[in-house]
Order: structure tokens, then sequence, then C-alpha cells
């Protein structure tokens, strides 16, 4: 059959059946999750309206060392991992040792898949050429703004043209190099529910010739509020059901593990799990606070004892994991 007849039922069927996979699949608490970030640095060049840095919430500042970066790899080695965010709430570049990292990860860790992101204002071309020598899945590069003006409003700094120009360095590398390019896909990112639609369009077809020829794309997430720290646009759903971001734990440059990704913005306490330099990344997870945060989530409690939990829209932005079974109403 040829590729095009393939990839067009791909999309039209593919999507459906992996909701309807994710909808069915088993939740064990008790497990390590399959999916984590790991934050080098909590340094940040930027102070973004829509993140909590940019209203000046943060844990105390630092960058993970070598020593330590080898630590945390060793202790998850054992595991295997269905994702890998190797960002945290930091710049990953204003680590310099961020690629000995990476290429320490990719050689000692098993995921199936595994996520860069930065915000781009140091993708100069010594990043871009270490980067690119790197088998990442997808590096994410915020821009998060159509223009100077949207830029300076949203990211609060007068960066736009730097952060384009070393887009167009990138693409010009790709194109020249490509034999050298091991990332699979570039995702130029803006950002729904702060940007609006048209303009995130009108942005698409203004720099239509980045996705021509090399493996660059346009990405468009959704607006967090970080478990309520940040306000703004909201998307919520009526019907709440439990979060599966609790089994998608933050590791943050000081090895303090949160369950949630999200409380790594402020080191929220409630969901602090211990330190990973001195337990076993398992143990956390068979941990009597683990265990009750996983049956507050199952039984819609969560908020309860994890405050942070109560104003949170983030937990809607993924999909349903778990399913009550009818009549029995438990969770599979
Ligand atoms: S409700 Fe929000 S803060 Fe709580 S676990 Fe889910 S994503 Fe994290």
């Amino acid at each position: 059959m040829p590729n095009q007849v393939i990839k067009k039922y791909l999309k039209k069927f593919g999507t459906p059946l992996l909701k309807i996979r994710e909808r069915f699949r088993r939740q064990i608490y008790t497990k390590p999750p399959k999916r984590i970030s790991i934050e080098i640095t909590n340094m940040c060049n930027l102070r973004c309206s829509y993140c909590p840095r940019g209203i000046g919430i943060c844990r105390p500042l630092g960058i993970m060392q070598m020593d330590n970066f080898v630590k945390l790899i060793n202790n998850l080695k054992k595991y295997e991992f269905d994702q890998i965010d190797f960002v945290g709430f930091g710049e990953a570049f204003l680590n310099k040792d961020w690629n000995k990292m990476a290429k320490y990860m990719f050689d000692n860790l098993k995921a199936k898949r595994i996520f860069f992101t930065t915000n781009g204002i140091l993708l100069n071309e010594e990043n871009i050429k270490k980067l690119a020598s790197l088998p990442f899945d997808a590096v994410n590069i915020s821009l998060n703004g159509v223009n100077k003006e949207e830029y300076l409003k949203i990211n609060r700094a007068d960066m736009y043209e730097v952060v384009v120009e070393n887009i167009e360095k990138l693409i010009s590398y790709l194109k020249k190099y490509s034999f050298l390019n091991k990332v699979k896909v570039y995702y130029i990112q803006f950002i729904s529910g702060i940007q609006k639609e048209e303009e995130i369009n009108k942005a698409k077809i203004l720099h239509q010739d980045w996705i021509k020829d090399v493996p660059v794309k346009f990405s468009v997430i959704s607006y967090s509020n970080w478990g309520g720290l940040v306000n703004g646009p909201a998307v919520w759903r009526n019907k709440r059901y439990p979060c599966s971001h609790l089994y998608v734990p933050g590791i943050a440059w000081d090895g303090n593990v949160y369950a949630c990704c999200i409380a790594l913005a402020d080191g929220d306490n409630d969901l602090y799990l211990g330190n990973i330099f001195e337990n076993d990344f398992l143990s956390l997870y068979k941990s009597e606070k683990f265990n009750k945060l996983g049956q507050a989530n199952l039984s819609g409690t969560l908020g309860k004892i994890a405050n942070k939990c109560v104003k949170c829209n983030a937990w809607c932005r993924v999909d349903n994991i778990f399913y009550k079974i009818p009549f029995t109403k438990k969770w599979l």
C-alpha cells in the first residue's frame, strides 16, 4: 500500500485507537511511573507572564552537578520509561554540562521517548551542533509569540528577534548538515489560551518556510495554570476524573522528587515524596505518603490532602486514563 494511504488511515484511526488504549490502561500506583521529568537547573533567563517564575514564585535556585546527575541516572536505570522530559522549571542550556548529562542519560536509561525543551535564547551555533548530535525524539522551542510586541507581552523580554534568528540558524544547519542531525523533530511551540488562534495561524503562514525540507513542525500546547499559581485563561471540564499527572513526577536539580511535575514550580510539600539522592526511586512509590495520594486521587478526594490540586486545571489537559467498572464502581 502506498505510504500516503497508510498515513491517511493512521491519521484517521490512530488517535481514537490511542485514546481507547489510554482509557483502558491500568494505573498501578505502587509501581514506578512510566513518565518522568528531569530538571537539571531551575535557573531561567526569562520571566514569562504565564509561568510562576514570572510572578516570583520559585524554589531555591540551583544547578544539578554532574556527579549528582550520574547518581540520579544510576538510581533510575533499572526501570523502563515511556517518556522522559529533559526539562524542569528552568532553561537547560544554563547548565554548562547539559549535553554531557544528556549523553549519559541516552547511554544509560531505557526510554521510548526523550524530549528536550528550550526557550531558544541560547540556541546558538554551538548548542545547535550539540543538540543535533543527540537522539532526542523531540526538541520543543518555545516561541510563544507571533511578533516582537506579543513576545514582549507574553515572555516579558525583548528577545523575539534573537529567538527567530536562532530558529533560522537551526534551519540552515539542518539543511546543510542533515546527515549529522539525530533529533527526530523540532517543534516551534505556541500556547493556546494565551495566544489567539488566528494569530497563531498567521504566524504559521508567515514562517511556513521553516517547515519545508527539514524535520521542523509547529505545535500548539494548551495553557496550564500551574496548580492555581498563575491566573489567566483556564480550560475547565465539568466532570472531574482522577489526575494522571500524579504519576508524572518532577525530579528537581537538588534531587527532590514531587509526585506531580506541576509541583516543581514551588516545591509543594503536599506532593513532595523524598530525595532521590538518598532513596531508591521505587521506595518513594511504595511509601505511605504516595499510597495516600494515589487512593485519594482515585476516590476523588485528592484536593483534601494536596491543596494545589483544588485550583489546578492541568488535570484536564490529559485524557482520563482510569476507568470505573460499571455497577461495581471500582477503578480499574
Ligand atoms: S490536580 Fe494538578 S497539581 Fe494535582 S496532581 Fe493533578 S496536575 Fe498535579
